[in-house]
């Protein structure tokens, strides 16, 4: 007799319900500290496991999605459309998350907090749009895999590839190490991906147990706005997006996005995802190669979470100011955050840092947010979720759009 296997969905369900479990036990118990010491280890072991096979990943199945396209101007073609799928879907993201911040704000349901006496935000330098244009040029190769600069990471693939497409046949061995390469990377990664139920289950448990205070406190209804905006932007523009130009159904894409979905969830980082939004994009028939291009490039400057969740941040953060921003001012939020979301790295925490160029722009003091500092990782949770989400509705258009193109042809 066969015995059923579990598919992965199935498996990282169980695993989050039962974190979810353990996690309210050790914290109702008092013993919050039993997952910090021993269960999240595993799962920091797990996600630097997805890190460290990130920059082979990107690196390699960019190049071989290149060269398999054949020509420098299909990969122009989709890269122009993934570039305007992105800014787009951005922007509105912005506007929901406004729309919402303001919605909230006006019905009285943000509270006003003070910042702490002699709290201050490390952080509080911030980058500007000049500076992330620069710094996605190499000027070290190693440096930016030493260091996964995941813009950097993407440029060296895009130039490698070009210049392996005009080297022309004197190419071909470098053609056949990168195609052999990846898929021996290819099976690493499903090896990880397998192990990813015990990712899900170590640091949900670790989040629950140590953070159920904070869900209860002050911020609760703060946090509830952000996610009514993250649970709309996926609903209203990413799954429609996905069956008005890809033909797939919004049962039918986020069941197919839900492993990486989850999976983003608890650990928080777009880049660590990758591949496992690969496998999603795949299942959900996506083009591989197409899929090999927006992907990481999706994981590296859509960050549509990102944008959501830096918009309420500065209405909320605003009114704890008791400053009240006019409509030039949001215009100018939107603006910035799309471009601050550009600019956060797919890891853990990054929008929050990025959220200081926002709040400068506002002239908002950047030491507020530490106000918000202690209950990050709950935004971040949404935020990244919908980020990869919006990753893979994003592959699915422009493999749709593409298909459409050659169709045409
Ligand atoms: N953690 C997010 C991501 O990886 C970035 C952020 O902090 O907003 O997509």
């Amino acid at each position: 007799m066969s015995k059923k296997k579990l598919t992965l969905p199935v498996q990282i369900v169980i695993a989050l319900i039962a974190g979810v479990v353990v996690g309210l036990i050790c914290y109702f118990a008092g013993v919050p500290e039993f997952t910090t010491n021993y269960l999240k280890p595993f799962g920091t072991i797990f996600v630097n496991l997805l890190k460290f096979i990130v920059v082979p990943v990107v690196l390699l199945s960019m190049i071989e999605g290149i060269v398999s396209m054949g020509d420098m101007k299909k990969v122009g073609s989709i890269g122009w459309k993934t570039v305007a799928f992105f800014m787009c879907t951005t922007a509105i993201a912005c506007v929901i998350g406004l729309v919402l911040g303001n919605i909230f704000n006006g019905a009285g349901l943000f509270p006003q907090l003070q910042l702490a006496e002699g709290a201050t935000w490390e952080g509080a330098t911030s980058s500007n749009f000049m500076d992330t244009l620069v710094g996605m040029f190499p000027s070290n190769m190693w440096d930016a895999f030493v260091k996964a600069n995941m813009l950097q990471v993407i440029v060296i693939a895009l130039f490698l590839g070009g210049s392996i497409l005009a080297a022309g046949e004197k190419a071909n061995l470098c053609k056949d190490f990168v195609s052999s390469a990846y898929a021996v990377i290819e099976k690493l990664m499903n090896f990880i991906i397998s192990l990813s139920p015990i990712g899900v289950f170590t640091m949900m448990a670790w989040v629950v147990a140590t953070q159920g205070v904070n869900i209860l406190g002050s911020l609760a209804l703060v946090l509830l706005c952000a996610y009514i905006a993250y649970a709309i932007h996926a609903v209203c523009v990413y799954s429609f997006a996905a069956k008005a130009f890809a033909g797939v159904s919004p049962l039918k894409f986020f069941k197919g996005a839900f492993a990486a979905m989850i999976f983003a969830f608890t650990s928080t980082s777009s880049a660590a995802t990758l591949p496992v939004s690969k496998d999603c994009a795949k299942n959900l028939g996506a083009d591989e190669e197409i899929s090999a291009f927006v992907l990481p490039l999706g994981a590296t400057i859509n960050m549509d979470g990102t944008a959501i969740y830096q918009c309420v941040a500065t209405i909320f953060l605003a009114t704890c100011c008791g400053m009240s921003l006019t409509l030039g001012q949001m215009i100018t939020v939107v603006v910035t955050a799309t471009l601050a979301s550009i600019g956060t790295a797919g890891v853990s925490g990054a929008g929050m840092i990025m959220l200081a160029m926002v709040l400068q722009a506002m002239g908002i003091p950047v030491d507020m947010i530490m106000i918000i500092y202690g209950v990050d990782r709950l935004f971040d949770m949404g935020r990244t979720c919908l980020n990869v989400t919006g990753d893979i509705s994003g592959a699915l258009c422009v493999s749709a759009w593409e298909a459409k193109k050659a169709a045409k042809k």
